[in-house]
């Protein structure tokens, strides 16, 4: 077991008064796990990766990494936000390697880590170029490079593909799918896509309308080892599909 998520609660105070984002959030990541949250929208699922990755503080509760509470930001956690967030004027070297700029670590080693990535999936001859020349997919790709970069453990991923086109978003998911069973990680996937959501993950978490709270928490064991598109394929896809539609909150 390497995350626990254990009885998390978030109640923000603002001027107009409290609310309430999640209330008594349980449940566990195994390693090498992907795992998907979907909910409607201001349900908390933002707020729930924040926590996971020590940038909030729970009300109440705690979440656990290897039985340590997190406290504040830590290297283990790598965050993909729901843009690539590349900088402009920096070229994709100099993004890729942000990360390890910031945490004092850009030495030979880590460099050639990331020269490596960048090989295996296809973008050193876009090292020296700038995020403009490349297509939002090469984008995404960066972007994931660069969070793997500093070696996290666990990946968060923000509905990283909601910027794209339908088909872009398809062969990006598959993409970046592969590359994280690659490298061996555990991830965390907000997406408001169920179909998204049953062809990436081993299990989904449904959150429900504000404040959050866990629904349910569906496996989904016949999908486990495939890629995203040959779990489209699947005799089960309909069915967790189905099963997702239903359970979601929905205003009418
Ligand atoms: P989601 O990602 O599921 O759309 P969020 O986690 O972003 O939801 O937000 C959950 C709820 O908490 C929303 O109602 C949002 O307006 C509120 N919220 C989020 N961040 C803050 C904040 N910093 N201060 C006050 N309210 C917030
Ligand atoms: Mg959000």
């Amino acid at each position: 077991m390497i995350v626990e998520i254990d009885g998390v609660r978030k109640i923000y105070q603002t001027p107009e008064g409290e609310i309430g984002a999640l209330e008594d959030i349980t449940f566990s990541i195994e390693e090498g796990e992907f795992i998907s949250i979907v909910g409607p929208s201001g349900c908390g699922k933002t707020t729930l990766l924040n926590i996971i990755a020590g940038l909030e503080t729970p009300s109440g509760g705690a979440v656990r990494v290897d039985g340590t509470a997190i406290h504040g930001p830590n290297a283990r956690i790598g965050y993909m936000p729901q843009k690539d967030q590349l900088f402009p004027w920096r070229t994709i070297w100099d993004n890729v390697t942000l990360g390890l700029e910031i945490q004092g670590k850009k030495d030979a080693e880590h460099r050639a880590r990331v020269q490596e990535l960048l090989m295996r999936y296809g973008l050193r001859q876009f090292a020296g170029c700038v995020p403009s020349q490349l297509s939002g997919g090469m984008r995404q790709r960066c972007a994931l490079i660069r969070t793997l970069a500093t070696s996290p453990r666990i990946l968060l991923l923000d509905e990283p593909f909601s910027a794209l086109d339908y088909q872009t978003r398809l062969s990006v998911a598959e993409d970046i799918h592969g590359i994280i069973k690659k490298e061996g990680k555990t991830a965390v996937l907000v997406t408001h896509d169920i179909a998204e959501a049953v062809s990436m993950s081993d299990r989904v978490a449904v959150l429900s309308a504000r404040p959050g709270r866990l629904k349910r928490l569906i496996d989904q064991p016949e999908m486990r080892g495939l890629t995203p598109m040959e779990r489209r394929d699947h005799p089960q896809f309909q069915r967790y599909f189905n099963l997702l539609w239903k359970e979601i909150d929905r205003c009418a």
